[in-house]
């Protein structure tokens, strides 16, 4: 099971404080946590083991899409800020449909984050 995070950057706080509400489930359950490279720094600074991939704006949403169309993940929460301009929109719309194109599960938002990541801790396929 591997989970993709992205948030711009003024979510980044946002992403923190959900997954710091699920932590002993993400770390206990075999899941996985990919970034892109500056959400990564603050979710490992919180306590997180992550992998991390290029910056966003650099090509990170770029990579994620990679690991999506690949079916490599599980599960992308991806916290948009709607009320930002982006110079990487392109990437973002891009790994958006991506994850339609495959069927991947994809949280643009706290509340369907937290509706995702409830499901996906609570099944019993991922409980050790
Ligand atoms: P970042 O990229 O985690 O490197 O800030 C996120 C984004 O802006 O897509």
């Amino acid at each position: 099971m591997k989970i993709a995070l992205i948030a711009h950057d003024g979510k980044k706080a946002d992403m923190v404080h959900f997954l710091s509400g699920y932590k002993d489930k993400l770390q206990g359950n075999h899941i996985a946590l990919v970034a892109t490279g500056t959400t990564g720094l603050h979710i490992e600074k919180a306590g997180f083991k992550v992998q991390k991939l290029l910056s966003g704006p650099l090509g990170g949403d770029a990579q994620i899409a990679a690991l999506a169309a690949q079916k490599e993940l599980d599960l992308v929460i991806f916290f948009r800020d709607p009320l930002a301009k982006h110079p990487h929109e392109p990437d973002v719309q891009m790994l958006m449909r991506i994850c339609d194109v495959h069927h991947i599960p994809l949280a643009t938002n706290l509340a369907s984050a937290e509706l995702m990541i409830q499901q996906i801790t609570t099944t019993p396929t991922y409980e050790q």
